[in-house]
């Protein structure tokens, strides 16, 4: 069926946001999201301590990519883009904890996964842009380095300006400073600190997350 494109309405009335809203959370769930919830962009903790965990332990991702710290938008400069949107839509992706663990032997069920979640952002995003929300943006999860150009030496954005994914890629959730744990334990769902050691038989699932600031 043909997308109905929305005319742009410059007084877009509360019970459409809100049904918009509804629609792209059953959308995040369709897609694949396991949990999927409307929240206030003021409930969003972002924090500069985040990104830190991405330097100290260093991770081997740490400035190899466009959309990776310290490369990518500050928590400063979102917590200011922040205050101009109200509404988001927040989930999570549950994975079994074999597969969230690194490991060889489960590296492709983990970039299928990860790229489950980009796509859920891509969805969403451009739902919501063309219902006239055209300044919807969105997070995923990971690094748009491991999870699209794994296999490839460099980040051709670092190299010649030209992602190879231009539309498909996004900075995740904690690259740009939002504080992942928090938020998800805050509406309510279980999450489990992961690092680099952790066994899969130390923890009950793995969580990727993502966000769509709708407006
Ligand atoms: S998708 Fe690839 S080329 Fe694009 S920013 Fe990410 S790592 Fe760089």
């Amino acid at each position: 069926m043909a997308r109905q494109i929305r005319k742009i309405s410059l007084d877009c009335p509360e019970t459409q946001i809100e049904s918009d809203l509804e629609k792209y959370r059953l959308q995040a769930l369709d897609l694949g999201a396991s949990q999927a919830t409307v929240v206030r962009v003021e409930s969003v903790p972002v924090d500069e301590r985040v990104p830190l965990k991405c330097q100290i332990p260093r991770c081997f991702g740490y400035g190899t990519g466009a959309h990776c710290p310290p490369n990518t938008l500050k928590p400063a400069e979102l917590k200011e883009i922040l205050k101009k949107y109200n509404w988001a839509v927040f989930f999570i992706k549950d994975v079994p904890s074999d597969v969230i663990v690194r490991d060889k032997a489960t590296i492709k069920e983990r970039v299928e996964a990860y790229q489950n979640v980009y796509h859920i952002v891509n969805q969403v995003e451009s739902a919501a842009f063309y219902d006239g929300h055209y300044l919807a943006f969105g997070f995923a999860a990971g690094s748009c380095r491991h999870t699209f150009c794994g296999q490839l030496e460099t980040c051709q954005a670092m190299t010649n300006g030209r992602c190879r994914h231009s539309l498909r890629a996004r900075p995740s959730m904690e690259a740009v400073g939002i504080d992942v744990y928090r938020l998800t334990a805050s509406v309510g769902w279980d999450i489990y600190p992961i690092g680099s050691d952790c066994r899969p038989d130390e923890v009950p699932k793995g969580t990727l997350a993502g966000i769509i600031i709708v407006e």
